[in-house]
């Protein structure tokens, strides 16, 4: 069930980073008016632009400015008749979002805005530090989007289908072990685990969805639910063959929390929160401000782990042939060539 938006012009606030650039591809996927807002100058600058442009091939207008530019984004918002807002902005700018959400109330006619969340109920979570700062001020982001009445959709998807390593931001980015599994605790609670591409399809589909409006959407895929074991029987099943297990303690990740080196110690106390304490699955989802993506849209399939993994199987086939057709030119050619190092957008292949 969707409410008729009346030309949907979505505005994705940043595209180029690792959730945004699944967002606004599901947004050109669904046929819908895309505008990607590019800051002008970032360390990143090569991979960046090569994701914009990748982006304005498919179809979407860029536009360029800062989301913390109030006066700015009245300014694009109007002209460019924007009803949707969609920000994925990282962890280091969330506050960013305040004049965002200010100049979305200022100009009125922004029919739905969904904030940088794309990972757990905010409200409900309590992780140690520093990850409780994050959340801290993604809950100052909500307070304002509520106190100024603007309609709103918060993405709780819960964990990028991935390996969850406990010290990379971007996990999906980076193959399953292969030497050994680290396993939190006991290694037997459970998360869910969604796909890149279906974290962009979902929000998508959220976006002019009236069931979502001022709501939580919670993804539990449930073909996506495992533990740490299981998901180390998963890769183990992919690679042929099993791999020793360390423990990584709750101590071990308390410490590593500790440390405060950001954003590694980050995603430690996340993961903390997730494998020891439990908080995806510690609550019912069951209140008036809350639903559930799969209930919502019962006949659309969520990409599974296990294809999730087949994806990672492939890609390390395809890393391993390029080495070896290096290696082989390499021995070929006398004296061997000076290594060129390029910097390249890291695509993850399957999240
Ligand atoms: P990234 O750091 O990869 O990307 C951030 C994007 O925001 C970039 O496009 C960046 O531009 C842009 N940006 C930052 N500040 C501004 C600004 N002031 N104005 C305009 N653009 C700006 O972020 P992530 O994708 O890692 O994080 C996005 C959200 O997803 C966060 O809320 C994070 O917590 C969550 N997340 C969830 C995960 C999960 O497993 N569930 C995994 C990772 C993130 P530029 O390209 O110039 O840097």
């Amino acid at each position: 069930m969707t409410v008729s938006v009346a030309n949907g012009r979505v505005l994705i606030v940043g595209a180029t980073g690792f959730i945004g650039r699944f967002v606004a591809d599901a947004s050109l996927d669904a046929g819908r008016p895309t505008y990607v807002l590019v800051r002008p100058s970032s360390g990143n600058q090569y991979s960046k632009d090569k994701v914009a442009k990748a982006l304005q091939d498919r179809g979407a207008i860029l536009l360029n400015g800062l989301a913390n530019d109030k006066e700015l984004m009245v300014k694009l918002l109007k002209e460019h008749q924007i009803e949707i807002v969609i920000s994925a902005l990282g962890g280091a700018t969330i506050l960013d979002q305040l004049s965002l959400v200010e100049a979305i109330h200022s100009v009125g006619t922004v029919k739905r805005f969904l904030p940088s969340e794309f990972g757990h109920d905010v409200d409900r979570a309590d992780p140690v530090e520093p990850g409780l700062t994050m959340y801290k001020e993604k809950r100052q982001v909500r307070r304002l989007i509520e106190k100024l009445e603007i309609p709103y959709t918060y993405i709780c998807c819960n964990s990028i289908a991935s390996w969850p390593y406990h010290n990379n931001t971007h996990p999906s980015e980076v193959i399953p072990p292969l030497d050994h599994f680290e396993i939190y605790g006991d290694g037997s609670v459970k998360a869910y685990f969604v796909a890149g591409t279906d974290i962009g399809k979902f929000t998508m589909k959220t976006v002019d969805d009236i069931r979502t409006l001022n709501k939580s959407v919670h993804f539990r895929p449930a073909c996506n639910f495992y533990n740490m074991n299981e998901l180390a029987a998963l890769w183990e099943r992919k690679i042929r063959r099993t791999l020793p297990r360390v423990t990584v303690t709750e101590e071990d990740l308390l410490s590593a929390a500790a440390e405060n080196i950001i954003p590694q110690s980050v995603v430690a106390s996340f993961t903390h929160d997730i494998f020891i304490k439990g908080c995806q699955i510690n609550f019912p989802i069951e209140g008036p401000n809350e639903t559930e993506a799969c209930s919502l849209y019962p006949n659309e399939p969520f990409r599974t782990l296990d294809d999730c993994f087949n994806d990672f199987l492939a890609k390390m086939k395809d890393e391993n042939m390029k080495q070896s057709d290096e290696n082989t030119k390499q021995s070929n050619e006398i004296p061997p060539p000076k290594p060129v190092v390029e910097a390249f957008a890291i695509t993850a292949t399957c999240a």
